[in-house]
């Protein structure tokens, strides 16, 4: 094969004219459409100075034309780097310097912003939309066949930026076979056909959008419901069309507080999927009592793609993120070497879908990725001796106190019901006796005003006193970043002169 991601997703479909997006409105892009846009886009990438092993980045709307752009980066041997539309001119400043792209694909709106942060790259355009910009100018006069390049398994498919939840973003460097390798277990996992059509309401400039939903229904051949954002609204008229859905936990909270989310809505849905974020279990037990569905949570990162996965026959257990995939190794280490089933310590995992290491960054590489190839994840977890693996937080969202450890998942979950309580945060806050002091903070439940001291209360006897949060403080919300994920690290920075 000569570009192996290129071909096993586009360049060897077996039947091109079947739908491969659907817009909400119903109109219907083939996968032939795509393969024309995107030999006609690599053409004008090819154009513009783009060579192999160049990067193009990318921070555009979502839209078929965004989508065919990943493949044209793909088709023309170069790195596909997209940035989440969120990012500040100032904020993408840091990638462009780090990335350093051949080429950077930006918002019309943005453009002169983009350009200002580009330094010597060239900058292009390309609309939310789909249809207009300085790149769809430059691809319409460009023949509609294009040769691909060229690639090995190991050459690089993509460099992606964690979302920077723990800190600074780091580069993950993605080759043609992590990518490939992990789409074709998820879609034998998942038993995804040409038959199915998935509502994608994610973005995709994230590995879940991208990678996790886009590579695996290609590669089966299947269609998606490709819509710019999540309404829930929106979806619950648009699921009846669909066999599939992925999301975070939000989208399904947010289905499961409307009223006219029913099981009939649900009827044609054969799998529900979420992960990127902890799905709460009693949102996994909500779900169930209404449509009868239990919704498959699964975990990965950017670094790996995805290494677990509940099973698509078995028990689809809430509270855990399920088995590790076929041809993904996964151990829990402790400060000595493996732990057995049931202990807490940090997930390790190695397999063809881990990563090339951070894009210079060699001493972070080093000290995540084992010569023996084992990537240390930085979340904890632990097994059950009948092979569950669950997730019990990040290694850096662990708060000793007194010298002991506490487990923030442990606390929070207890705290989640009680009444009053929509969810919570527990962190750890720097404390003159106790190193840290355990901290909750409370979004408070539609209409409620949760009293910390009854909180404070509730959890007496219920959690050895080291575990017990010595100062419980209620919020609206909980700040997230735009994949749903809480950031501890902004309420640790907030909160961290409490006992100062
Ligand atoms: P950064 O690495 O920059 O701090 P990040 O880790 O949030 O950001 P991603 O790669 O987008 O960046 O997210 C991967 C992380 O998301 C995992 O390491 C894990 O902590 C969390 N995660 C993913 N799926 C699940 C899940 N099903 N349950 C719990 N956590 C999950
Ligand atoms: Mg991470």
């Amino acid at each position: 094969m000569t570009n192996p991601l290129h071909g096993a997703l586009i360049g060897q479909q077996p039947a091109p004219a079947l739908p491969f997006l659907i817009a909400a409105d119903g109109a219907i892009t083939s996968y032939a459409d795509v393969d024309r846009a995107s030999a006609r886009l690599a053409n004008a990438l090819v154009a513009a100075g783009v060579a192999p092993g160049d990067r193009v980045a990318v921070q555009v709307e979502k839209s078929a034309a965004a989508l065919a752009l990943y493949l044209a980066t793909l088709r023309a041997g170069a790195v596909f780097l997209p940035l989440n539309t969120a990012y500040t001119p100032d904020e993408i400043g840091y990638f462009f310097g780090d990335a350093e792209p051949a080429l950077v694909v930006s918002d019309p709106a943005r453009f002169e912003a983009t350009r200002a942060a580009a330094g010597t790259a060239q900058v292009m355009t390309l609309g939310a939309d789909g249809t207009t910009g300085s790149l769809i100018e430059a691809k319409d006069a460009q023949p509609d066949s294009h040769a691909p390049v060229a690639r090995t398994a190991d050459d690089l498919a993509a460099i992606l930026y964690t979302s920077g939840t723990t800190g600074r973003s780091k580069g993950a460097m993605l080759s043609h076979r992590n990518l490939l390798s992990n789409a074709r277990t998820l879609r034998d996992y998942w038993r995804v056909t040409a038959e199915d059509v998935l509502l994608h309401a994610l973005p995709i400039f994230h590995t879940h959008g991208l990678f996790v939903a886009t590579n695996t229904l290609m590669l089966a051949g299947a269609a998606m419901i490709f819509l710019p954002r999540f309404d829930a609204a929106q979806a619950i008229g648009l699921l009846p069309r669909a066999t599939m859905m992925m999301g975070v936990p939000t989208f399904y909270t947010r289905l499961l507080d409307r009223a006219d989310f029913t099981a009939e809505a649900a009827g044609n849905i054969r799998l529900f999927i979420s992960g990127s974020a902890p799905l709460l279990a009693e949102t996994h037990r909500a779900f169930e009592r209404l449509t009868g569905h239990r919704i498959l949570e699964r975990y990965g990162m950017t670094e790996t793609n995805m290494n677990t996965s509940n099973p698509h026959d078995g028990d689809r257990r809430a509270g855990t993120v399920g088995f590790p995939l076929p041809g993904v190794e996964l151990r829990i280490m402790g400060e000595d070497g493996p732990l057995p089933d049931g202990e807490i310590g940090m997930i390790e995992v190695r397999g063809p879908n881990v990563f090339q290491g951070y894009w210079r960054m060699p001493e972070k590489t080093a000290e995540e990725l084992r010569p023996d190839s084992w990537f240390i994840t930085g979340d904890l977890g632990k097994r059950d001796p009948d092979g569950y693996v669950s997730i019990v937080g990040r290694g850096k969202d662990l708060v000793i106190s007194g010298g002991f450890n506490v487990y923030p998942k442990e606390v929070e979950l207890l705290i989640d019901e009680l009444p009053g309580v929509l969810e919570s945060a527990v962190i750890g806050v720097p404390h003159p006796n106790f190193g840290e002091a355990v901290v909750a903070v409370i979004a408070r439940a539609p209409g409620a005003d949760p009293d910390p001291h009854a909180i404070r209360a509730a959890l007496e006897g219920r959690l050895a006193k080291f575990k017990q949060p010595k100062q419980v403080i209620v919020v609206d919300e909980l700040p997230r970043n735009t994949m749903g994920k809480v950031q501890k690290s902004a309420l640790r920075a907030e909160h961290a002169g409490l006992f100062a």
